[in-house]
């Protein structure tokens, strides 16, 4: 790498009271670049972005933004430096109608001021939440609630974007519509670092990979490298 990193993490590891899940963790994101953490169940995916988010306490390393650490800053210090999450399972609130859901992610951060013209610049990315803003989230498609989670996250103005498995329980046809959107939002300038057992859509779009196995890295590479690879084969289906 030539120049620094938006966002680092060096030898991190984190878990669960006395387990131990993510062992010596390091991977990198440039500013819009798309990367991807793949692996399969219980690998230490969702753990990874627990830690990156602050929801879940390091208990060695360092995470950082701009080369600064954030490791030791409370969850929503991170959102307010640029790190948002669309988290595994979409988690949208399904009693508030669509742009309740989206205001909600910026209540409590810096990005509250914009709050209009991020609207609008979401509603542009998903035009179907925007034929669709007074509906309410819970009663909405597994495809837009994915796309609502996705765009709760971008009102925060992030400049890393973390996506826990947006790929999950959606059709081929869908997931493909959800991932289109994702080059787009790299191609602002926002860092993506992607979470997914679906290798095949996650390294379409990404410049990038690693492989997560038992809570290590055990393979990373350009995305085109890794697609057909022995150790990405290993970490789904033993021997990694
Ligand atoms: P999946 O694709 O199934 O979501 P993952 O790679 O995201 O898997 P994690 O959810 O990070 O994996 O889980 C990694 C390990 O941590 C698993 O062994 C899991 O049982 C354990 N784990 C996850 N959450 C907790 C928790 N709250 N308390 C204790 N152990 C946990």
């Amino acid at each position: 790498m030539t120049s620094s990193p938006l966002f680092q993490i060096e030898h991190l590891n984190a878990g669960y009271g006395e387990s131990i899940v993510l062992s010596d963790v390091s991977l990198d994101v440039q500013q819009g670049e798309i990367v991807s953490l793949l692996g399969p169940n219980g690998a230490g995916k969702t753990t990874t972005m627990m830690a990156i988010t602050g929801l879940l306490s390091a208990y060695g390393g360092t995470i950082r933004l701009d080369g600064h650490p954030i490791t030791d800053k409370p969850a929503h210090k991170r959102v307010d430096l640029g790190v948002a999450l669309s988290p595994e399972g979409r988690q949208v609130f399904p009693e508030l109608n669509v742009e309740e859901n989206l205001l909600l992610g910026s209540f409590a951060s810096k990005a509250r001021a914009s709050r209009p013209r991020n609207l609008t610049r979401i509603y542009d990315l998903f035009p179907r939440l925007a034929e669709r803003k007074k509906q309410l989230a819970g009663l909405m498609s597994g495809g837009e609630q994915q796309m609502l989670a996705i765009g709760r996250a971008l009102m925060s103005e992030p400049r890393l974007l973390l996506l826990d498995e947006p790929s999950l329980g959606l059709s081929p046809l869908i997931t493909e519509l959800v991932y289109d959107t994702i080059p787009v939002i790299a191609a602002e300038g926002i860092s993506i670092l992607l979470v997914e057992q679906n290798t095949e859509a996650a390294l379409a779009v990404s410049n990038r990979a690693y492989v997560l196995s038992h809570g290590r890295i055990v393979a990373a590479g350009k995305a085109e490298d890794l697609r057909d690879s022995a150790v990405l084969r290993d970490a789904f289906f033993g021997g990694a």
